[in-house]
């Protein structure tokens, strides 16, 4: 099956036609600017160059009309009609409790969607505008909606309730979701395969170290807690967003300077993270990592903080599951920062774990980096959060 993978934001469209019996992307892009002056599309058919094309993109309806132009393109296109589509797949950031798995999209999942749209008023609206724009420009094609937070709802109620009034939860569904559940799910199952046991009966830690980042421990094939909470604010320091604080600097800071708390929550989601604590250096690793080694004391802070919380994090979660089998760092950080998990790793070595530091600095695709005698397997796996939307969206619509 040929599957078209669309993750939708407010401003901007990400999206990957990819055939399901290869698992081969046989193209990709993004739409920017939407309803903004300046739209841009890109589009890079596999193997070859990237298209850019400077267009008028008004609303999301008409963004869809230019993938499937670019997608159709009889020179350029990586199909020959629009039929050839056999179905969609959508990134929906927030399920609440309603969804623990993907599901093929009806009016009734669409309610459902709109339902606990409050919880993610920045990502649902907008994903939702992108399954009905699909829904206008392809009528019939099957579409599934694979949620962000469905990996995590197997969580015990110990790790998903904070200490509030149970009276939150009751009545405005205040605990923790978690986010990056398709990452921490694909992750987690490609471990398993490549250490050739049974995912049922290991204990992993997946850090997805990106811009945003979470961890999560998956212990016997089931999610059983992760860093973020009701937002994605929660949890590891990351590139923009404080991570855990103490609720009550948000009261200490209002009114300071004149903050409402309106520009606090901006403050903690958008100035926080390696970019506040750098002293407004860099929110990109990159950056932080020429700072560090050239001694630059805003970066080494940064680094140094950032690799902490992750450590502590992965502390924890083997205490939580009684263990731990199997580390897996992913996303751009984790991917592709030796210093960041080695900083993060010779903390470690109370659980028996050893780093090859060899193996560590090699750049590459999927890779154990302990040693053989190392008590934990660790491993860099990239992850493909738009490989696992067509799988779950091929085996909903087959
Ligand atoms: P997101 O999807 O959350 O935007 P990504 O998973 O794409 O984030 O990660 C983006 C981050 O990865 C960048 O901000 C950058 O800090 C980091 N990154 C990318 N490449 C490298 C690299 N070679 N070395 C260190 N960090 C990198």
């Amino acid at each position: 099956m040929k599957i078209l993978v669309i993750n939708c934001g407010s401003s901007s469209l990400k999206f990957q036609l990819i055939d399901s019996v290869t698992e081969e992307a046989l193209g990709k892009g993004l739409c920017e600017r939407i309803g903004i002056d300046g739209s841009v599309i890109n589009f890079t058919p596999a193997g070859k160059d990237k298209i850019v094309k400077e267009i008028p993109m008004p609303d999301h309806n008409k963004a869809i009309e230019l993938v499937i132009e670019a997608l159709t393109d009889p020179a350029t296109g990586v199909v020959k009609a629009l039929s050839e589509i056999d179905a969609v797949g959508h990134r929906i950031v927030h399920g609440g409790e309603s969804f623990t798995k993907s599901v093929r999209i009806d009016d009734e999942v669409i309610r459902a969607i709109e339902e606990v749209s409050d919880l993610a008023p920045l990502h649902n609206p907008a994903n939702l505008i992108g399954v009905r724009a699909c829904q206008k420009a392809m009528p019939g094609v099957p579409m599934v909606a694979v949620f962000d937070t469905a990996f995590h709802q197997t969580m015990p109620e110990e790790a998903y309730l904070y200490g509030l009034p149970y009276s939150f939860y009751e009545k405005y569904k205040v605990r923790r979701y978690g986010f990056h559940g398709t990452s921490h799910a694909y992750v987690s199952k490609r471990a398993a395969e490549i250490i050739g046991k049974p995912y049922e009966s290991l204990k992993t830690i997946v850090c997805h170290l990106g811009n945003g980042a979470s961890i999560s421990a998956v212990k016997n094939g089931k999610c059983i807690d992760t860093s973020m909470g009701l937002t994605p604010l929660e949890g590891l320091i990351m590139g923009t967003r404080s991570g855990d604080i103490d609720p009550a600097v948000i009261e200490y800071l209002n009114g300071r300077d004149g903050r409402d708390l309106k520009d606090i929550m901006n403050a903690l989601n958008k100035q926080s993270g390696v970019f506040g604590l750098s002293g407004n250096l860099s929110s990109d690793f990159r950056d932080l990592e020429a700072g560090y080694n050239k001694g630059d004391a805003g970066a080494t802070r940064a680094i140094m903080g950032f690799a902490y919380r992750v450590t502590k994090y992965i502390g924890s979660y083997a205490a939580a599951m009684d263990g731990v089998d199997c580390i897996c760092f992913t996303a751009g950080v984790g991917e592709n920062s030796p210093l960041v998990r080695s900083l993060v790793l010779k903390r470690l070595g109370f659980l028996g774990i050893r780093l090859d530091e060899a193996a560590n600095d090699v750049h590459g695709k999927e890779r154990t980096i302990s040693t053989p005698d190392s008590a934990v397997r660790v491993m860099v796996v990239p992850t493909n959060e738009e490989l696992a939307i067509a799988r779950d969206t091929a085996a909903l619509c087959a």
